[in-house]
C-alpha cells in the first residue's frame, strides 16, 4: 500500500509512518498466484508458468493457459524495490512501536490481527523448502497445484510444487486442519520423505525455507474512522485458497484511488458470492475431509480458464454453475442449508 501511494505521488504533501516490528526485511516467502491483472511486481517475478497439474489417486490431470500466467514472486526482492522507493521521500518514516508516534490526527491502515487467533478454527499450513538437485530433472514448464498421494491423517493434506529450473523447485507440504494437532507438523520429515518416494529425488541441498500458517476464517474486523484493517488482517484472504497477494493489491489501489475520502467509501470486500461459496466449501471441507482429493480433482476438470477466473474471484455466473455443477450436490446442499 505504501508503494502505490508513493508511485501516485500522495505522498508528496502527506507523511507516511510505517510501524514495522522486524529488525530486517529479507525473503521469507515465495507468493504464487494467476496473474488476471497487471500488478507492479513483474520485474520481482521468479518465474511464469503457463501449465499446471492436479494429482490424486495416482492419476494426473494437466491443464494450460495462456492467458492467465501462474507467477512466483521472490518477497525478498519486492521488499528491496519497495524499500528502494521508499527511501527517496522523506516524508515517509520506519518506527518499531506506535506509541513512538503521535497518531491523534492520523488514519491508521492496520496489518495486525486484532487479537489471537483461534487454533481450533480451519487453518492452511504449510512449510516449503527450495531445493537444488544435481541433476537435471525437473520439467520447469509444468508446475503441480495439488498432489493428494500423501498421508491425509484425517484431514486434508497436499503437496505443491514449483519448478524454477531444471534443477531447482519450490515444494511445499500444505495442511488443512486446525492447528492444535501437532502430529501434523513434523514438516522436515515430510518433505524428505516426499522428495525422496514421490519425486524420487535422493541428493539435494536445501537453498531457502518458508513456513506459514493463514487463518481460513475471518478475524472480527474493527474498521472504524482511524482504523482501516489491510492485508490477511483486513480479510483480503480467500477462505477457499489462502490466495491474498492479489487481493492486497487490489485493495492497496482502492485505498489510493479513494484517499481524499477514504472515510466515507465503502469497506473493500472480497466479493460476497465468493464468501458464501467459500463458506460452504470450508463446512464440506471440515465435515468430509476424505472427500476433498476427489472433490478439488473434479473442480478442475473444467476449462482452465473457467477454474483460474473461480479462485481468482474473477468468474462470472455461467463459470461459476460450471464449478459447482462439478461438486457433490448434496454434501454441499446440506452444507449450504446448515
Ligand atoms: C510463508 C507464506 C507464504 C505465502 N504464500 C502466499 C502465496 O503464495 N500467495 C498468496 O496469495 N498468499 C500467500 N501467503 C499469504 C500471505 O499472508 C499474504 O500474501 C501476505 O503476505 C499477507 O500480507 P499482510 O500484509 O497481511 O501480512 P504480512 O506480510 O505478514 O505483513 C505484516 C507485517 O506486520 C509486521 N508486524 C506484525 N506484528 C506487528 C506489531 N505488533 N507491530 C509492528 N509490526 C508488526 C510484520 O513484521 C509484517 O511485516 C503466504 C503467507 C506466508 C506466511
Amino acid at each position: 500500500m505504501a508503494y502505490e501511494l508513493e508511485i501516485n505521488d500522495r505522498l508528496k504533501d502527506k507523511t507516511l509512518a510505517i510501524i514495522e516490528n522486524r529488525k530486517e526485511y529479507k525473503r521469507d516467502k515465495t507468493w504464487s498466484f494467476w496473474k488476471v491483472f497487471d500488478h507492479n511486481f513483474d520485474d520481482c517475478v521468479i518465474k511464469s508458468w503457463n501449465n499446471f497439474t492436479i494429482n490424486a489417486f495416482e492419476n494426473s490431470h494437466e491443464l494450460t493457459n495462456k492467458k492467465f500466467p501462474y507467477q512466483s514472486i521472490d518477497s525478498g526482492k519486492f521488499y528491496n524495490k519497495i524499500s528502494s522507493k521508499l527511501s527517496t521521500n522523506s516524508n515517509v518514516s520506519f518506527y518499531k512501536n506506535l506509541n513512538e508516534i503521535n497518531s491523534k490526527n492520523s488514519i491508521i491502515f492496520n496489518s495486525v490481527f486484532e487479537k489471537k487467533l483461534d487454533k481450533s478454527e480451519l487453518w492452511q499450513h504449510f512449510q516449503g523448502i527450495e531445493i537444488e538437485t544435481q541433476k537435471n530433472i525437473f520439467d520447469e514448464k509444468i508446475i503441480n497445484l495439488m498432489d493428494f498421494n500423501c498421508d491425509q491423517k484425517n484431514n486434508v493434506h497436499f503437496f505443491y510444487t514449483l519448478p524454477f529450473s531444471k534443477n531447482k523447485a519450490l515444494v511445499e507440504t500444505t495442511w488443512l486442519s486446525d492447528l492444535e494437532d501437532q502430529s501434523l507438523m513434523d514438516y522436515d520429515l515430510q518433505l524428505e520423505n516426499y522428495i525422496k518416494n514421490n519425486l524420487g529425488v535422493k541428493n539435494y541441498k536445501i537453498n531457502f525455507t518458508e513456513k506459514g500458517a493463514i487463518p481460513l476464517f475471518y478475524p472480527s474486523l474493527r474498521n472504524d474512522n482511524k482504523v482501516i484493517n489491510i492485508g490477511s488482517a483486513g480479510g483480503m484472504t480467500r477462505l477457499s485458497t489462502g490466495y491474498t497477494f492479489l487481493n492486497i493489491q487490489e485493495h492497496s489501489k482502492y485505498i489510493v484511488k479513494n484517499i481524499d475520502k477514504i472515510n466515507e467509501v465503502k469497506i473493500f470486500e472480497l466479493g460476497k458470492k465468493y464468501q458464501l461459496l467459500d463458506k460452504v466449501f470450508l463446512r464440506v471441507l471440515k465435515k468430509n475431509p476424505e472427500k476433498m482429493p476427489e472433490i478439488f480433482f473434479n473442480m478442475f476438470k473444467t476449462s482452465s480458464n473457467t477454474i483460474i477466473k473461480f479462485l481468482s474471484n474473477r468468474s462470472n455466473l455461467i463459470e461459476d454453475i460450471n464449478i459447482i455443477s462439478k461438486m457433490p450436490k448434496l454434501i454441499f446442499l446440506k452444507a449450504f442449508f446448515n
